[in-house]
């Protein structure tokens, strides 16, 4: 059972309106945000809220950055969308800045987090067939058990959480779900000849943050590059500074073959995804063979090329890697019965809750929420901090107390 709170008439309204008509697909925290600014949102009564969810991790710059506002402000009063059908003065300047910023000979362009995963699924099938040599139909990707990489029916087809897939096959062939975090289990699976690529989260997010241990990126770069496969690093979530650098794979200087971006890319403004390779993957596919209306759009490339350079500009990788050893530091010092796990790199972090109240996780939100905390529960018991990467030290300390006085609902 949940705990039973009264809102305001004025929350109760907008509670009301979204469930009467809108599908059930989320299951939110009772809280009616109308203004965000910063590290802060608030609510329709005016109060206040640290927001350490962050748009799961697409505000990476904060709630309306001027900057990134100034950009789509400026180019929505002069151009948003062409299609594809034509050039626009916009999509080669961003293609040319990007392919710099992140080292790569080429991007493909496209709007939510799931369709740059789909692209690149494309793209490692493709290349298995027109470079690797492998029989057309028959390329394999790997992925890691409790990954989750979206929402289409190709993504959740290598799902292995039953929430996400009940009711919702048949279901698209060619996966093979392999233990996170496991190296010799991805080298037994690369012996097969048929294998394409390896798809993977750095840190799985949605899982919980889960850390992998230290060498697996360079484990998984070393075994790939010897068996001919793809690394496909799906950094939506711990990409763009999120983890205390700019890809999460830079812990350990690896270079994924393909990274697949989204979420901070607009900076929490509009959907804007990308999926980064060099040419003997990206060239495999021909004009007319995969694309999106709103790919590569004027008012998409001009606010990512502003959410990139904010996100360079301001620092946000330290100031994210030296936030995140504060906050898990002292989170740490709370010293509390209720968290049994803290862990995290840079400002993506979370708590396991301990508790004989399987609700106690949502409680605790509920009472973060009062307390002018805005936090979601994930996976029954794991709560994520994941502030926008501008928090400043007074204001960690300031939300650690927030959490402090919260948790003595669980007692
Ligand atoms: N991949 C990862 C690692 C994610 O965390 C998410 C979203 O949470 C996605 C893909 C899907 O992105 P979107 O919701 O924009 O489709």
């Amino acid at each position: 059972m949940h705990t039973a709170i009264q809102y305001s008439a004025n929350t109760q309204h907008y509670l009301d309106l979204e469930d009467k008509y809108g599908a059930h697909n989320y299951h939110p925290l009772p809280v009616v945000l109308n203004k965000g600014a910063g590290v802060h949102v608030w609510d329709v009564d005016g109060k206040q809220y640290y927001d350490f969810l962050s748009g799961y991790s697409a505000v990476n710059q904060g709630h309306c950055h001027p900057k990134i506002i100034a950009a789509l402000t400026e180019q929505a009063q002069t151009l948003t969308l062409t299609s594809r059908a034509f050039y626009n003065n916009l999509l080669g300047e961003y293609e040319q800045f990007i392919t710099s910023f992140f080292g790569y000979d080429k991007v493909l362009p496209v709007n939510t987090g799931v369709e740059a995963v789909e692209t690149a699924i494309k793209l490692c099938r493709k290349w298995a067939y027109q470079v690797k040599g492998i029989k057309e139909g028959a390329a394999k990707i790997i992925v890691c058990s409790s990954n989750f990489h979206g929402r289409t029916v190709a993504v959740i087809s290598f799902s292995t959480d039953p929430v996400s897939t009940k009711n919702f096959g048949p279901f698209v062939e060619g996966f093979e779900v392999i233990p996170y975090n496991d190296l010799p289990a991805l080298e037994k699976a690369l012996q097969d000849k048929n294998v394409a690529a390896f798809l993977f989260e750095p840190i799985q997010g949605e899982a919980g943050v889960v850390v992998p241990d230290e060498g697996y990126y360079a484990g998984i770069r070393a075994l790939c590059t010897e068996y001919k496969v793809l690394m496909v690093a799906d950094e939506i979530q711990t990409g763009l500074c999120r983890t205390g650098n700019m890809l999460a794979c830079d812990h350990e200087q690896v270079r994924p073959d393909m990274i697949i971006l989204g979420k901070a890319l607009s900076g929490g403004v509009l959907p804007v995804s990308a999926v980064l390779a060099d040419n003997e993957i990206m060239l495999t596919i021909q004009p007319g063979e995969h694309g999106s209306t709103y790919g590569g759009n004027p008012l998409a490339c001009k606010v990512a090329i502003a959410s990139l350079k904010v996100l360079k500009d301001e620092n946000m990788a330290s100031n994210a890697a030296a936030m995140g050893e504060l906050l898990r530091a002292e989170l740490k010092k709370l010293n509390s019965p209720h968290i049994s796990v803290i862990r995290g790199r840079g400002l993506l972090n979370a708590i396991v809750i301990k508790h004989s109240n399987p609700e106690a996780a949502w409680d605790l939100c509920l009472a973060l929420k009062e307390n002018g905390l805005l936090a979601k529960p994930t996976h029954g018991d794991k709560i994520r901090f994941a502030p926008p990467l501008l928090i400043n030290k007074e204001q960690v300390l300031d939300c650690v107390k927030i959490i402090e006085q919260s948790l003595k609902v669980l007692d």
